[in-house]
C-alpha cells in the first residue's frame, strides 16, 4: 500500500504528475479540485456552493473539504494506495489528513512565480473529457479544439491573472507551512517542476525510491 501527497503551486503539474506516477503503479489519483470542478459542471448542490470561490481562485472551507476527501477514500477503491493532489492546503487539512492517515512521502513541486504565471495563463481545458493544454508547451492540434473527443477547450474560470494572484498569495501563507508540519512527520521531497514532464517524473520516482519511470512511446 503506497499513499502519497503531491503538492505545488498551481502550475506546477500536479495533476499530470500524480496521474503519471498512478498509471503503473495502480494507485488511485484523487484531485480534489477535480472532483469541486465536476459539481460545479453537473450544477450539484455543492457545485452551487464552491463556484464563486474557485472562481475566485480562493480556498473552499476545510469543513467541507474534510468531508469530501473522507467520503472520496471511505470509498476503498485504492487497494494498492492513492496519490492525492490539492490537499492538504493548510495547516487544519494537514492534521485532520495525519490523523487519519499515514503518508508514506510527499512531493513537492518547486516552480518560481514567474513560471507559475506563464503556465498558468496559457492553460486551456477540455471541458468533456478533462484533458490538459498549454499554448505555449503542449498545443492542441486543431486550434481551440480537444485532440481527443473534438470539444472546444476552455480557460479555466480560476485561470485569470486576479484569481491566479489570490491562489498564489494563499500558498505562500497557508499551503508552505503545511510542509513544515509535514515535514516533522513525514519525508518531504523537494523536486524541480520546471523540466519536461517525464524528467520530472523521473525525479519523483527516484525521490521515492520507486522503479524508474519508463514512458510509453
Ligand atoms: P486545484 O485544481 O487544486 O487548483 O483546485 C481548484 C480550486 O478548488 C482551488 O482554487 C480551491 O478553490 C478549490 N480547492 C481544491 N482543493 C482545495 C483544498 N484542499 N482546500 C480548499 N480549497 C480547495
Amino acid at each position: 500500500m503506497r499513499k502519497y501527497v503531491v503538492m505545488g503551486v498551481q502550475g506546477s503539474g500536479k495533476g499530470t504528475q500524480s496521474q503519471l506516477l498512478c498509471d503503473d503503479l495502480d494507485l488511485v489519483h484523487i484531485s480534489v479540485g477535480d472532483i469541486f470542478r465536476w459539481h460545479v459542471q453537473r450544477h450539484t448542490k455543492l457545485g452551487a456552493q464552491v463556484r464563486r470561490i474557485m472562481n475566485a481562485g480562493e480556498l473552499v472551507g476545510d469543513d467541507m473539504v474534510e468531508t469530501v476527501v473522507r467520503d472520496r477514500l471511505d470509498q476503498h477503491d485504492w487497494n494498492f494506495g492513492f496519490v492525492i493532489d490539492g490537499f492538504p492546503r493548510n495547516g487544519r487539512q494537514a492534521e485532520f489528513f495525519m490523523e487519519s492517515y499515514d503518508i508514506d512521502g510527499v512531493i513537492h513541486l518547486e516552480l518560481p512565480d514567474d513560471e507559475v504565471r506563464r503556465r498558468v495563463l496559457s492553460r486551456r481545458l477540455c471541458p468533456n473529457c478533462g484533458m490538459d493544454y498549454n499554448l505555449i508547451a503542449d498545443r492542441p492540434e486543431v486550434e481551440g479544439r480537444c485532440d481527443i473527443c473534438g470539444t472546444e477547450l476552455i480557460t479555466r474560470a480560476d485561470d485569470t491573472p486576479e484569481a491566479l494572484a489570490a491562489r498564489l498569495r494563499d500558498y505562500h501563507e497557508k499551503t508552505r507551512p503545511v510542509l513544515e508540519l509535514f515535514g516533522r512527520k513525514e519525508v518531504v521531497h523537494d523536486v524541480d517542476a520546471r523540466p519536461a514532464p517525464d524528467e520530472v517524473q523521473q525525479s519523483i520516482r527516484k525521490a521515492l525510491g520507486l522503479p524508474a519511470y519508463a514512458p510509453s512511446a
